[in-house]
């Protein structure tokens, strides 16, 4: 497998074009231009920038005369931030540099069109955060463990959010066949979950099937979330709330991901076989 390419957003309006824009506002100038691939998966096609090669193709004949010169992003951010950015939170600044409280623990995918405060119109302090791949949770992995561990245990959140979207290329490499080295560690849960539900994602067309994956993740992620004894205990003692999201990358909207009541059984064997103390 080659390594990450990044994808290549020529048609986004560099970000410091206006001035005496907010922090928020400055978001909705990026527009995320709809697109499509039309080219067949090839070999050079990596699934999980697989919207993109096309573009990256083509760019050169095709966009040079209609798109303004390519701005180094990390540059025009970092003089925004001094400008702009920090100045406009002074006040706020004041009181974050004394800790934080956020009500709200967010695991979602690492998807750059995913920025969980900014989708939320949250601001710095609200939102403690765990991002992966396909925002998949591993029982053995260290990261999101310690992540959920703090956040519940120390910060004492009130909602366990975790979100997954249209469009994951995480998802959609799970769903296809490609050998892609580590990732396809990573992605065995979702692989998992194809098992599973083969003859349903088989019904669907490959748009449709990326979604109903991601909600199956979901859920499967809010349950191992729920094998948790720390999450069990503050469920029980303080009423943590452990919810699913699906974001569409494509208007921007949130939704609630439903899995339905546990029985009584179901709550009690869990509780039994995973709470701790
Ligand atoms: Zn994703």
């Amino acid at each position: 497998m080659a390594s990450f390419q990044l994808p290549v957003k020529t048609l986004l309006r560099p970000v410091l074009a206006e001035s005496n824009v907010s922090a928020f506002a400055v978001s909705r100038h990026v527009h995320h231009q709809r697109r499509s691939c039309h080219h067949h998966h090839s070999h050079s096609c990596h699934p999980l920038i697989k919207q993109n090669n096309n573009k990256r193709k083509n760019q050169t004949n095709h966009f040079s005369t209609t798109t303004p010169q390519t701005t180094d992003k990390l540059q025009s951010g970092l003089e925004f931030n001094k400008s702009h950015w920090a100045p406009s939170y002074a006040e706020k600044f004041a009181s974050l540099g004394n800790g934080q409280q956020p009500q709200i623990l967010w695991i979602g995918c690492s998807d750059s069109r995913c920025p969980e405060t900014t989708i939320l119109g949250l601001q710095p302090g609200d939102v403690f955060v765990h991002r992966n791949i396909a925002n998949i949770i591993h029982e053995g992995d260290l990261s999101s463990s310690c992540v959920i561990d703090f956040a519940v245990g120390a910060l004492k959140v009130s909602q366990i959010v975790i979100c997954g979207h249209t469009s994951c290329g995480g998802v959609n490499a799970a769903l296809g066949d490609s050998k892609l080295g580590v990732l396809d560690t990573w992605l065995l849960p979702l692989r998992k979950l194809r098992a599973q539900n083969l003859s349903t994602l088989e019904k669907l067309d490959s748009k449709n099937a990326i979604v109903k994956l991601a909600e199956l993740n979901v859920l499967d992620g809010i349950a191992k979330i729920k094998e948790k004894s720390v999450v069990l205990e503050a469920m029980e003692q303080r009423g943590l709330k452990v919810s699913g999201l699906i974001y569409d990358v494509a208007t921007g909207l949130l939704r609630t991901v439903d899995g339905g009541e546990e029985s009584q059984d179901e709550i009690k064997a869990r509780l039994t076989a995973f709470k701790t103390s």
